[in-house]
Formats: structure tokens, sequence, C-alpha cells
């Protein structure tokens, strides 16, 4: 397909014309998570034209997310294939020249370097603030530009970070909030919530990529698509005695073993194993006699009354229907290993 001519909405919009629009094709982003977010702004700079994008996300599709996750289809809940994988193959059939590479892995301090290092900038699409963290010291580290988003029941909030001159996370929230926090598995979510955090975040994006630094957004907005409650709290400076932009003390990136995290969704808990490859027909005959077993090449399933376990390749398992690490754990030991 012509260049000109596929983008030429975009490069009459003079924010963009034609510079801007080769700039996008020469731009990598990395979008950490494919949940809701991270499918509807995916979608959106692909179709923009973003040169490469690196897809990052663990988990599968379910159909209680087809509901707002707009690049999976029914097909890819039936099949529970991985997040990223879906999200790559939907983006192949309406924008072939957009390289996309899929990642299907829990972002770590081990691999946060080498998966976000090529990247001109990061959009976290995550649903925990542990990742946030992560990104946040990884980015004021290397002085790499990322955009926070969120979104929850009707409510989204996002922010610009652009280290070196903006606030960054650490700054606006010194420490990860409390107790139990608000999941789209408490209050629920609406679909336009998360694709308006998305169109935003798409935009300062496409912004910083074009080089138009002087229209970036240098605020935290919140704003509730329910109420109509609007706030915007100014982040154009970084807060003077900041963890990480000033004292350039990045606690996240040197965790670690990361504690076992309950998932967004779902009453469920995951076991971050990644050195122990599974071979998936021999794992099935295995598990045959104590529960029903099923796999395709990506995820292997077993289902034992009252739990049912999801196992990729490496050895990472997603165990459904507890939320006690130690129920998780031992399932794991005695069927998968210890
Ligand atoms: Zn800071």
């Amino acid at each position: 397909m012509e260049f000109a001519d596929r983008y030429s909405r975009q490069i009459l919009f003079p924010g963009i014309g034609l510079e801007g629009q080769r700039r996008l094709a020469g731009s990598r982003v990395a979008i950490v998570g494919c949940g809701a977010t991270g499918t509807s702004v995916a979608g959106l700079l692909a179709r923009a034209g973003i040169g490469n994008l690196l897809i990052i996300d663990r988990d599968f599709v379910e159909p209680s997310n087809l509901q707002r996750q707009s690049l999976f289809d029914e097909a890819d809940a039936a099949e529970s294939t991985p997040k990223a994988v879906a999200a790559a193959r939907k983006i192949a059939a309406f924008n072939s020249e957009v390289r996309v590479h899929p990642e299907v892995a829990d972002l770590t301090p081990e691999n946060v370097e080498p998966l976000l290092g090529p990247a001109d900038l990061v959009l976290d699409a995550t649903d925990n603030f542990e990742t946030r963290y992560l990104i946040n010291d990884f980015a004021v580290k290397h002085g790499k530009p990322w955009i926070y988003a969120a979104a929850v029941a009707s409510y989204a909030v996002t922010m610009n970070i652009i280290p070196g001159e903006t606030a960054c996370l650490a700054c606006v929230f010194p420490a990860p909030p409390e107790g139990a926090v608000e999941t789209c598995d408490t209050s629920g979510i609406l679909n336009s919530a998360v694709n308006f955090v998305g169109s935003i975040q798409a935009t300062e994006a496409i912004k910083l990529l074009v080089g138009a630094r002087a229209q970036l957004r240098r605020t935290l907005l919140s704003l509730d698509l329910w109420t109509n409650d609007r706030a915007e709290v100014s982040a154009a400076r970084p807060r003077p005695g900041c963890q990480a932009c000033e004292q350039r003390d990045f606690v996240h990136l040197a965790g670690k073993r990361r504690p076992q995290i309950t998932l967004c969704g779902r009453n469920s808990v995951q076991i971050h194993e990644r050195n122990r490859p599974v071979d998936f027909v021999e794992m099935s005959s295995r598990l045959q006699p104590h529960g029903t077993v099923k796999h395709n090449d990506f995820v292997l399933k077993f289902w034992r009354d009252p739990y049912e376990m999801t196992l990729f390749p490496d050895g990472r398992a997603i165990i459904k229907g507890t939320n006690d690490t130690a129920v998780a754990r031992s399932l794991y030991a005695r069927f998968v290993g210890s």
C-alpha cells in the first residue's frame, strides 16, 4: 500500500505532516501490558503507522476480556491465545507494515533493560503499581520518556513523564498505594473509560514521537466519565528530594526476587517460574490421570476441581480458584515440580 495514501489523513493534519509521518514509521514504542488500555493504545498506534511495536503481556485471552479489549475476538478466548500474540496477529491483518514483536512475559528487574532499552518511548498499560514503579525507575535512570495510564470503573488517569523535565511517578506518588487497591475485579470497568485514556495516551505518544514537545500535557490528568469530575494537577517539575529523580536510588530496578502476584480480574495466583522449560506433550500425559488437560503451542490448561492451572512453556503458571499463594505453590509443586 502506498505510504502517502494510507496515511493521507494524518499527513494532511498540520501537526504531523509528511515529515512527522516518516518519523512515526521510524519509531519504536514498547507497550507494557496488553489488556484493555494496551489493546486500545496498540490499535491506535498501529493504525497511525508507528513502525515498531513491542507488546509485553504475560496473560491469555478470556471471555470476560471481550467487553473492552478491542484487539481480541471469540476465537482468541476459546483458544486461550496469549494476549501479546493475539494482538500481533490482529494488527498484522489491518497494518502489515508495522513490525510487531509480541513478548509473552512479565516485565521484571531482570528483563527490563533488554526489553525496554531499544524503545524511544514506553507506554504503561499495566494493571499494577509494582510494574509501574519498575518502568519509572528504568525510565528515569536512562532518561527515557514514558506515559502512565490507568482506568478502573468509570475513572481514568494519565501523566506524561519526561525525565529531567517533568515530575516522575515517584515525585507524584512517593510510595505505592497501600492496602486493598481498587481493581477491575472489585469495581468493574467501562470500556469507554479505557478507550478515553488510551486515546489520550496515543495522542501524547504521537506528539512526542513527531517532536511536538511544546504541545505535550505536563499535568496529572484524571477524569470520571460517569460523574464528569475532572482534576488536573501540575507535574511540570520534578519534586525536590524525589527518591528516583533526585536521589537516583532505583530500588525497584534493584529488586531481585519478586513476590507471587494475585492477578487483576480473577481469583488467581501467578507462579513466577521462567527457567523450567515444559514439554507440553509429556506434561499432558503426566497430568491426564489427575484431571482434564488441554494444550496448544502456547499454553497448557489443567482442570482439577476447584482449580484451573494455565502453564506456559517457560514454566510460569497461573492458578485460578484461589488467592492463597501457599495453596497455589503446593499445587504447582505437586503437578509441575518443586
Ligand atoms: Zn521523581
